[in-house]
């Protein structure tokens, strides 16, 4: 078992290669996100995105969003709320079918976990010309084993991989209830 606290530092420093990774390996054969004309179509495509994370990842997103103001961070678990609504996710049956607008992207500013707690989908992820350029599923579903290992090492047997949008909701809710 592992507390908490040290397993969101291994997470953050997973993430961290990762996005090193990709970024030196991959990233400079893909479209330029920052010059690109539908900015945030990748993130709000409500028929396309069904990124996943873990518990312990959500646990790193709220750490994330910690550093905003108060009334920023009520905007957007509101908008994690209504994306599960709204697209009424569920943490049954074949969840990775679900897809919603991503509540963590905003206008004018991107990802708002961009540097600290980027799902791996989301650190592979970018527009290539030609689908040979693309990192190999591998490097991800390696990347995210390991971090479903690090989730079992904290909250044992707990629902893994989720719908963004859910696990926002749920440790937000746990949150309140605290
Ligand atoms: S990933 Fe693609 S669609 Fe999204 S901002 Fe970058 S270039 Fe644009
Ligand atoms: S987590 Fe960030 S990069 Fe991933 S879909 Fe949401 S806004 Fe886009």
């Amino acid at each position: 078992m592992l507390p908490e606290t040290k397993a969101l530092d291994a997470l953050g420093e997973l993430k961290r290669d990762y996005q090193d990774f990709i970024k030196i390996n991959y990233e400079h054969r893909a479209q330029n996100c920052e010059t690109c004309p539908v900015q945030g179509a990748c993130c709000l495509d409500a028929h396309f995105v069904n990124v996943h994370i873990t518990r312990l990842e959500a646990a790193a997103i709220r750490k994330t969003l910690g550093k905003l103001s108060a009334e920023k961070q009520k905007a957007i678990y509101g908008r994690a709320e209504e994306a599960v609504e709204k697209y009424d996710l569920k943490t049954t049956g074949d969840t990775f079918a679900q897809t919603y607008a991503c509540p963590l992207f905003e206008t004018g500013i991107g990802c708002l976990v961009h540097s600290e707690s980027k799902p791996a989908a989301c650190i592979s992820h970018a527009c290539y010309e030609n689908e040979s350029d693309l990192p190999p599923d591998f490097f991800q579903k390696e990347v995210e084993n390991r971090i479903e290992r690090l989730n079992e090492r904290v909250y044992r047997n707990a629902l893994t991989w989720l719908p963004l949008p859910v696990w926002l909701n749920l440790i937000n809710s746990t949150a309140k209830e605290i």
